[in-house]
This record gives C-alpha cells, sequence and structure tokens, in this order.
C-alpha cells in the first residue's frame, strides 16, 4: 500500500508542477516518518523514498542506525537547543529554525564537528494557528544575523500551514513565503540562499507546489494514518 501511495504522490506532484510549468524535478518528497515504524520507513524506501522527515530528536536518532539504507534525514519539528549535538551530525537539513539562539547553537556545535549545517527558516506565516516560527516581520533581521555565521547555512524558507477543509484556504499562505522567499533573495545577502521552499502536506502539498513549493512533506497521505500511541514520548 505505501508503495502505490509513493506512485500516486509521485504522480500528483508531476502534475501540480506541470500545471504552473515547473520542471516535477524540482520539487522533493519528504516522506514524514514520525510515528511510524522502521518496517514501514523500510517499505517507502523500496517505494523509491530517499528523504525521511522526523519532527522528534529522541525518535529520529532511535530510527537512523535502524534504516541501512542510505537515505536524508530531515528534522522538521521544533528544535530544543539542548538537543542540537545529537543531530547537527545526522541531518541533511534542519527545517525548522525559529530563533537566533537556536542558530547561534547550531553554529557552536557544527564548528566543534568542522560541519557546514543547512538550516530553514521557519516562518509562521499563519499567524492564528501556529505557535511555532518566526513572524514575517522578524524574518530579515534573522536572515541577516544567520548570514553571519560560518557553519550555518541557510538554504530557504519552511512554514507549517492550517489543517483545512479546503487545501485552496491555504494558498495564499504558500504565496505568501514565496513573495518573502523572492523579497530576501533580492537583498543578496552574503551567506544566504533561498533557493529551498518547504511547504505543503498530505492534504495540501498539490496547491503548495503551484505556489512554488520545492520540499513537500507528506506523511499520512503516504504511510497512512497515524498512531500516536506507538511513538516515543518525549519534551
Ligand atoms: C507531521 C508533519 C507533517 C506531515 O503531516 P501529514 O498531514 O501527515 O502529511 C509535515 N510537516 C510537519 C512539520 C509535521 O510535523
Amino acid at each position: 500500500m505505501i508503495v502505490q501511495n509513493i506512485k500516486d504522490i509521485k504522480s500528483r506532484i508531476e502534475k501540480a508542477a506541470m500545471k504552473v510549468g515547473r520542471d516535477p524535478r524540482t520539487v522533493e518528497l519528504i516522506a514524514v516518518s514520525k510515528t511510524y515504524p522502521i518496517e514501514a520507513i523500510c517499505e517507502a524506501i523500496e517505494g523509491g523514498c530517499t528523504a525521511f522527515g522526523e519532527n522528534k530528536v529522541q525518535e529520529l536518532i532511535g530510527k537512523i542506525p535502524a534504516i541501512q539504507s542510505v537515505v536524508d534525514w530531515h528534522l522538521i519539528g521544533h528544535l530544543q537547543t539542548n538537543k542540537v549535538k545529537y543531530i547537527v551530525d545526522q541531518v541533511a537539513l534542519i527545517h525548522s529554525v525559529d530563533s537566533l539562539k537556536l542558530a547561534e547553537e547550531i553554529q557552536k556545535q557544527a564548528m566543534k564537528k568542522n560541519l557546514l549545517v543547512s538550516i530553514l527558516i521557519e516562518v509562521n506565516v499563519a499567524k492564528e494557528v501556529s505557535k511555532n516560527g518566526v513572524a514575517v516581520e522578524e524574518v530579515e533581521g534573522l536572515v541577516r544575523e544567520i548570514g553571519k555565521l560560518p557553519n550555518v547555512k541557510m538554504r530557504g524558507f519552511m512554514t507549517v500551514a492550517p489543517y483545512v477543509a479546503d487545501p485552496e484556504q491555504n494558498r495564499e499562505i504558500f504565496r505568501n513565503l514565496y513573495n518573502l522567499s523572492v523579497d530576501i533573495q533580492k537583498q543578496n545577502i552574503d551567506n544566504i540562499s533561498t533557493e529551498i521552499l518547504s511547504m505543503g502536506m498530505s492534504t495540501d502539498y498539490e496547491i503548495a507546489i503551484e505556489e512554488g513549493a520545492t520540499m513537500v512533506r507528506v506523511g499520512t497521505a503516504l504511510f497512512g494514518k497515524r498512531d500516536y500511541t506507538k511513538a516515543p514520548k518525549e519534551e
């Protein structure tokens, strides 16, 4: 079932990209494997997935050694500064940087290990629903500070849109993040890139792609319904 889901999702990604004249290869599918067991991840790998997203550090570092294949791990959930040290050398991308303090801790841990760590800034575009992410007005200031950190490479932005009955309702949120990204790109800030836009989940990834997403984070549409009783407790 997972393999078939991946086929369906990939074909929908392709259609959404083509609809707006984008090359479908510019959209990466991140399989959000939080709460799902190792066997489900292995099945997704067989189905062609190469990038997995987890939202909790403990669950992420538990799963990494259990997977034999080479895949990219993405941290997509809120990250506490005291946990940065466990993941800086384990993940391809941290999607959820939302403060200078967190970015500075990533810098510190990355420098110790002589790494360049790729991050996205999480933006709280839909203010009323989420408490995570940086307010739109604060983004430019934060970006300028992060640009000064030599072991941190900002590659773009991420947002979490609300769960809505009609995914069209999230179009404006995605469009706003795209426009913000274009505005920041125009400033030509040193050590800052805006090539990645991580937006869109199971119910609205096609809309996000139409509005410029280069990464979509899909969990339930790929793996099926989540059972939170099976996820490790944390925080
Ligand atoms: C759980 C989660 C997703 C995936 O959500 P689905 O609705 O299952 O696709 C995407 N992004 C973040 C940050 C998440 O925590």
